[in-house]
């Protein structure tokens, strides 16, 4: 179980984001990754194997259009613990350009829950377990808003779990939620940050509401 860092604001939120990645370097980690939910309502992703600094040049290197600009965004630095480590597999994963997220943990039920979602017609891009939350988001806003299908898709989950997720239609709501993984959330001056520790935060916050098991 690695990192988490969040964040919704009224700024760029690119760089609290990267400095709160660098501040759980400590922890170990194999491949880093970040995602902004721009004000076009695009979600904008780069994730690197290895080290906070080759995310850091991969985002560098985008330019223009690319550039990842926005008010809401998430983060992770990830300990393999299903699929090996590499950029694919380097979270935030999405699902259809719509739903992305971070988790840190283990969803222990996540076969059965991909063999589902295969049947349903969902293609997976990596090999990790996380993967299956995120299309089981994106699955149930077929039917429900956004926080009812985080709610529903959470549901499902047998194991441990952080997690942070942002929707592209929903660019005022960043989604949290922990069972048996620490998440902590940071509260700023009209922003809010999210954490799996809080000294990721301790750049823009002392001030921590700290979620309890179960908490969405
Ligand atoms: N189980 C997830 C994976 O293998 C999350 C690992 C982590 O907590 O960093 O990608």
């Amino acid at each position: 179980m690695c990192g988490i860092v969040g964040a919704i604001a009224q700024r760029n939120v690119s760089e609290i984001l990267l400095e709160g990645l660098r501040r759980l370097e400590y922890r170990g980690y194999d491949s880093a990754g970040l995602a902004i939910l721009n004000d076009a309502g695009d979600i904008q992703r780069t994730r690197a194997l290895g080290k906070v600094i080759e995310l850091e040049k991969a985002i560098v290197a985008r330019k223009g259009e690319q550039a990842m600009q926005g008010s809401i965004g998430i983060a992770h630095t990830r300990w393999a613990t299903h699929g090996v480590p590499s950029e694919a597999n380097a979270h935030p994963h999405m699902s259809s350009n719509d739903v992305v997220l971070v988790h840190n943990g283990i969803i222990e039920n996540y076969q059965e829950l991909k063999a589902e979602l295969k049947a349903q017609g969902y293609a997976f891009n990596s090999q990790t377990d996380s993967e299956v939350v995120v299309h089981l988001i994106h699955r149930e806003l077929k039917q429900h808003d956004f926080s009812q299908s985080v709610k529903n898709a959470i549901s499902y989950l047998e194991g441990a779990y952080a997690l942070a997720i942002m929707q592209k239609d929903n660019q005022d709501e960043l989604w949290v939620a922990r069972q048996g993984s620490p998440l902590v959330i940071g509260v700023g001056m009209d922003e809010y940050y999210v954490g799996s520790d809080p000294l990721a935060l301790l750049q823009v916050t002392d001030r921590f509401i700290y979620l309890e098991e179960g908490d969405i």
